[in-house]
């Protein structure tokens, strides 16, 4: 199943108008469009999870979350798991970790990177890990991930991407479980943040100018 590119959003996708769906008004001015709405990526959410445990299950596995855009894709996709072990013949021990990133900001990635929290990663020795990541743009964070978690001597490693972005730049290799590709857009929402911001909306949605001038550092 390894680096399917997942649901595919075209670039030429305009999105769903803001005003049918309902969201915080005080981001009113401040998104383009929603791109992908909140049920969406709860179904997409649900089938990753069980392509995760018929190749999983009956492993331990280690998730490791990081943080911060990937808190609320990690713990839905962690509650279809829990759900489909304790309702499924199979079922997957899981553990759950955090790790901190940091390479953004305002709406540019930036060259150093830092992994933040104390967290002894040598728990992962010897243990079967699945990285859980929000957003996946040109690749270097998840290459210095995966570089930085192999030296603790995982026996394996996954990776599970909710959004992988189409860029030329690419330089990563893909997730191994990819929610949607989606178009060369900056996107905030479902705990994808601009500069904090936006954490607090439920859909995957398209910042406007406007919105990226209100919130600039
Ligand atoms: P990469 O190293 O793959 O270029 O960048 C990955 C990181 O950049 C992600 O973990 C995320 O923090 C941030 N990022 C990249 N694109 C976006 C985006 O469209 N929206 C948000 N909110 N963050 C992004």
């Amino acid at each position: 199943r390894g680096s399917s590119r997942g649901v595919l959003i075209r670039d030429d996708w305009p999105g769903f108008p803001l005003h049918l769906f309902s969201f915080p008004k005080h981001y009113a001015e401040d998104l383009e469009c929603v791109l992908i709405p909140h049920g969406i990526i709860m179904d997409r959410t649900e089938r990753l999870a069980r392509d995760i445990m018929s190749d999983l299950g009956d492993h331990d596995i280690v998730v490791l979350c990081v943080l911060k855009g990937g808190y609320q894709f990690c713990s839905d996709l962690v509650e279809v798991i829990k759900a489909l072990s304790r309702t499924s013949e199979r079922s997957l021990l899981m553990r759950v970790d955090f790790i901190r990133l940091h390479s953004y900001l305002n709406d540019q990635s930036t060259e150093d990177l830092h992994i933040v929290g104390p967290e002894d990663l040598s728990i992962l020795s010897g243990k079967n890990v699945l990285i859980v990541e929000g957003i996946v743009d040109t690749g270097k964070t998840m290459k210095a991930l995966l570089k930085h978690v192999v030296t603790f001597q995982p026996k394996m490693v996954k990776v599970a991407g909710l959004l992988v972005k189409r860029v030329a730049s690419g330089v990563g290799s893909l997730p191994d479980y990819v929610g949607f590709e989606i178009p060369n857009r900056f996107v905030v929402g479902y705990a994808l943040d601009y500069n904090e911001y936006f954490r607090d909306l439920s859909h995957i949605c398209v910042i406007s100018d406007d919105g990226k001038r209100k919130y600039k550092v």
